[in-house]
């Protein structure tokens, strides 16, 4: 994939991932409610997918974040992240902004931990 492709797909899935952020915060409740039950199914299975790629081979390694000079022990990032925003940030979403923020900047360029859109 191309520089300027990849910037395009990445692009997209940063708005569509504000444009949720938004609704979720503006709605209305029957609004809301017809967007959960559209987006959470897309969400858990786009989980799911990226999570498959990042199942642990035989030796315990990541084979998506591994390379051949490079082993990627398992959990990787991806699951970590995965723990944390789905397990341990679903039970307190708001309690730990700040490092939240962190995390997301370490993870993500920079751009939801600037708040520059
Ligand atoms: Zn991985």
């Amino acid at each position: 994939m191309d520089e300027i492709l990849g910037q395009v797909l990445r692009n997209a899935v940063w708005e569509r991932l504000d444009m949720l952020a938004e609704l979720a915060n503006r709605a209305d409740a029957p609004s809301l409610l017809s967007v959960a039950r559209s987006e959470l199914p897309r969400l858990t299975e786009g989980w799911r997918a990226m999570l498959a790629a990042h199942e642990p081979d035989e030796k315990g390694n990541c084979p998506a974040c591994s390379s051949r000079w490079r082993q990627q022990k398992a959990p990787c990032s991806v699951w970590q992240a995965a723990y944390e925003h789905l397990v341990a940030g679903g039970l307190a979403p708001t309690t730990q902004p700040a490092r939240h923020a962190n995390r997301t900047r370490v993870t993500h360029s920079g751009r939801l931990a600037t708040g520059t859109r």
